[in-house]
């Protein structure tokens, strides 16, 4: 009974189509909806093409959403208290979560935030990895610093293309020289336990082009940097 129904709104609209089939423009149109053969088709386009993008749109939307959970995730596995080993599953899933074009500056857990620690000022984040563990520029930069320095043990600055500072303290060794230009995802050194450290971890911080120094998970997020 509704295939005769749909049938009958077919042969229909072919009715019309016949009808503007005067106009030459109109006759390949008109020619596509006479054959039954073609009867199926035209029944399952009468939802017309504005379905496929709506589903594109809503698929997108999905996989942001899937996206923002995991980051989510990822960042709830950082606030978790330290009970798991810090080189198990959460900075695995993040590395494969993050866009390919996006640098892993280093793989573990932060054990501390930006701000006020102990009553002092803590200008950057530490994030508890073993020594040895590789430390990548998050974006293309100049060496400003490398080697000794006071509190830090050892450290590395890079000054990056827009006048910003990246700083990485306690570091085990590094592998670039003052005024070497190291590109994004390039190892420029290695998770250490020098100078004033109680543990194995990356400090990090970084500096505004004016000089300010700010808290760098705004920046490393902003720029999908992954740590
Ligand atoms: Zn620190």
């Amino acid at each position: 009974m509704l295939k005769l129904s749909v049938q009958e709104l077919v042969s229909g609209s072919a009715a019309s189509g016949v009808e503007t089939a005067v106009d030459p423009a109109d006759a390949t149109a008109a020619s596509v909806v006479a054959p039954l053969v073609t009867l199926p088709e035209v029944s399952s386009a009468g939802s017309p093409a504005t379905e496929p993008s709506v589903v594109g749109v809503s698929e997108l939307v999905k996989a942001a959403d899937l996206h923002a959970r995991a980051v989510a995730a990822a960042r709830a596995a950082d606030a978790a208290p330290p009970a798991d080993p810090p080189a198990a599953d959460p900075p695995t899933a993040r590395t494969t979560d993050t866009a390919a074009d996006s640098v892993q500056m280093v793989t573990g857990r932060v054990s501390s935030g930006f701000g006020g620690r102990w009553g002092r000022s803590h200008n950057g984040i530490d994030i508890a990895a073993p020594i040895g563990t590789p430390i990548r520029a998050p974006l293309p930069g100049t060496v400003v610093a490398s080697g000794p320095a006071s509190g830090f043990g050892m450290w590395v600055r890079v000054r990056h293309d827009d006048g910003t500072i990246t700083t990485y303290g306690h570091v085990n060794r590094s592998l670039v020289r003052v005024g070497e230009q190291v590109a994004a995802g390039e190892e420029i050194a290695e998770v250490g336990n020098r100078g004033r450290s109680t543990g194995p971890h990356l400090h990090m911080e970084v500096q505004t082009p004016r000089g300010t120094t700010v808290n760098p998970r705004p920046w490393l997020d902003g720029h999908g940097i992954g740590y």
